[in-house]
């Protein structure tokens, strides 16, 4: 990415002139285009009505799935719009079938939600939860997956990047092996989508989740959801609406064929219009642009960190990601966002209930977790080193 093209997103993202955004992981600063799309519907809503708004908005709506297709390399039909990234993961999972003895293949990084989920379902169904090893490296260990795969394996469900750390996994691989074996994978694509280049026939996921505000830069309260044809035709949703299903005659409804058969009637069309303007942010600028800069943007902050006298930086993986998290033991990891944020420099704490496994494992502290983005600058990392260095001195 040149310097130039630097400095222009950074000129089209008004926050930049604000703070030094280091919590891209939580909620990216989202461009000036996103943000006018959002108002200006909202405005017209104000105006026309909002059903009289959403008709004429029709062909805009249907462009934001072809977008997200787009994005991950799919087709419009096999998209959901939801809420969130939770909402997604959860309209697959909630739709599968447990027994008994059934077995659910996760990561050690896995994200509180989804364990959360794995843990009431198997207490529901008599399902087993099993978390596959990581390698010497710490991503997950592919070998270990395939050592485990049996016929009373029904889901494999991991994290392509967690939410405490640096980490890629190897989904091309984990997919690999899923496919070989038959089995559903669904992959937690939340801090991935949008820094890294996902493609779903390479990934050879079944299903994958995402959310709007981080990587992607969207509006928060946005999400969406790829779900294969052949994953779809054998799932049946937890819930039905008027929306994902119709009612034919008075005793019989069809459900959706295509992946809006996980979505509900009613939602924000100015919030999903301002997903797909990121969406189209996102595919102009290019997305292995995006994850060449982060990559370096992030490989240097984790130098920058390791000189610091008692800072020890966390991040695992052969490959690692923009999400940078750190600890020292002379100031909690809280104390030190709160100090960072008044000098100007946003950056978030990650605690142990948002990934139970993996900090139990590693014996982890809080952490404090800097995620770049292609916007951030050297600059910016240098002023949030150098404020580190003073907080530490
Ligand atoms: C943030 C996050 C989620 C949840 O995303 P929401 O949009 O908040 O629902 C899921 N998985 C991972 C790895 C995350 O970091």
């Amino acid at each position: 990415m040149r310097n130039e093209d630097v400095l222009r997103y950074r000129a089209e993202t008004p926050g930049c002139a604000e703070v030094v955004h280091l919590n891209n992981a939580g909620a990216a600063l989202p461009p000036e285009p996103v943000v006018q799309t959002v108002i200006e519907y909202l405005r017209e809503e104000a105006r026309r009505g909002g059903y009289e708004t959403a008709a004429a908005a029709q062909d805009r709506v249907q462009g934001v799935y072809a977008s997200v297709a787009r994005l991950l390399g799919a087709e419009a039909d096999d998209i959901a719009l939801t809420d969130n990234a939770t909402r997604s993961w959860q309209a697959v999972f909630y739709a599968l079938r447990f027994e008994p003895g059934d077995r659910i293949l996760t990561s050690r990084s896995e994200y509180a939600s989804n364990v959360i989920s794995y843990l009431q379902v198997a207490r529901r169904t008599g399902a087993v939860v099993e978390v596959v090893a990581d390698d010497e490296t710490g991503q997950v260990d592919v070998a270990d997956l395939r050592r485990r795969l049996d016929s009373r394996v029904k889901l494999i469900s991991m994290n392509h990047v967690p939410t405490q750390g640096g980490l890629v996994n190897p989904a091309e691989e984990i997919g690999e092996a899923a496919a070989e074996a038959g089995v559903p994978f669904l992959l937690d694509a939340c801090q991935s989508a949008g820094q890294l280049d996902l493609d779903v026939r390479r990934l050879r996921c079944d299903a994958l989740s995402g959310t709007g505000r981080k990587y992607l830069r969207g509006p928060r309260g946005t999400g969406f959801l790829y779900v294969s044809p052949r994953l779809r035709e054998r799932l049946e949703p937890a819930t039905l609406d008027l929306h994902s299903a119709t009612w034919t005659a008075p005793d019989e409804y069809e459900i959706q064929p295509s992946a809006k058969r996980f979505e509900v009637w009613e939602r924000n069309f100015g919030l999903t219009l301002g997903l797909g303007a990121a969406v189209d942010y996102a595919l102009a600028v290019g997305l292995p642009a995006i994850e060449e800069r982060v990559t370096a943007l992030a490989a240097s902050l984790r130098e920058q960190l390791s000189e610091l006298d008692s800072v020890t930086v966390h991040d695992q993986g052969a490959r690692k990601c923009g999400l940078v998290t750190f600890s020292t033991p002379r100031l909690p990891a809280l104390e030190i966002k709160e100090r960072l944020g008044k000098a100007g420099i946003n950056t978030s704490v990650t605690q142990r209930t948002s990934a139970q496994y993996d900090f139990t494992d590693r014996g982890l502290p809080d952490l404090v977790r800097a995620s770049v983005h292609y916007y951030n600058t050297e600059d910016e990392l240098r002023q949030l080193t150098g404020e580190l260095a003073r907080l530490l001195s």
